[in-house]
C-alpha cells in the first residue's frame, strides 16, 4: 500500500492521503530483510531476469503483525551496481521529511550510517551476500501467494 491524493502517488505523505495498493511491476525482486536492521537489501531484476542492482531502502527494521509484516519507509536509499560502485538516492525526500518534522533531524546520521553498513554487507559478501544471488530463480513449483484477509487494515 502506499500513500496516494487524487490518484497520484505521494513521494512523501501529506494529509489528506488514502492508501492505495502499489505494483513493482513486471520486474522480479529479490528482497531481504531482518527484524532487526534499519534496511531492506533488494536485487532488482529487469523482467527477463537479467540483474539490474542492488538497492538498500531504509526502513524501520519489520515488524510482525497478524497479516504478515510492516516496515516504515524512511525515504533515503542507497543503489549498489553490480561492480560495487555505489550512491544515494531519494536524499532530496529525507531532508523534506525532516523539514517537515515527519522524521526527527537525528534520523539523518543514523540512516548514512545504516545505508553505508548495509553496502559493505554486500560489499565484503557477508552472510547471506556470500553467493552469488543474480543466478537465483523461485522454485516454478511454488504456487503465487495470496494476501491474507485484513492485509489492508492498519492494526488497532
Ligand atoms: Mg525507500
Amino acid at each position: 500500500m502506499a500513500p496516494v491524493r487524487e490518484g497520484s502517488a505521494l513521494r512523501i505523505p501529506e494529509l489528506p492521503f488514502e492508501l492505495a495498493p502499489r505494483t513493482s511491476g513486471d520486474a522480479p525482486i529479490l528482497s531481504f530483510g531482518w527484524p532487526d536492521r534499519w534496511f531492506a537489501t533488494l536485487l532488482l531484476f529487469n523482467p527477463d531476469w537479467r540483474p539490474r542492482n542492488w538497492y538498500v531502502n531504509l526502513q524501520e527494521p519489520l515488524r510482525r503483525t497478524p497479516v504478515g509484516f510492516d516496515a516504515l519507509d524512511l525515504k533515503l536509499d542507497v543503489i549498489v551496481d553490480l561492480d560495487g560502485s555505489w550512491r544515494w538516492k531519494d536524499e532530496d525526500e529525507l531532508a523534506e521529511a525532516i523539514a517537515r518534522g515527519l522524521l526527527p533531524e537525528r534520523d539523518r546520521a543514523r540512516l548514512r550510517a545504516e545505508g553505508e553498513r548495509a553496502v559493505r554487507h554486500i560489499a565484503e559478501r557477508e552472510p547471506p551476500f556470500d553467493r552469488d544471488w543474480t543466478t537465483w530463480r523461485p522454485d516454478p513449483a511454488w504456487p503465487v501467494p495470496s494476501l491474507p484477509e485484513g492485509w489492508d487494515r492498519l492494526p488497532d
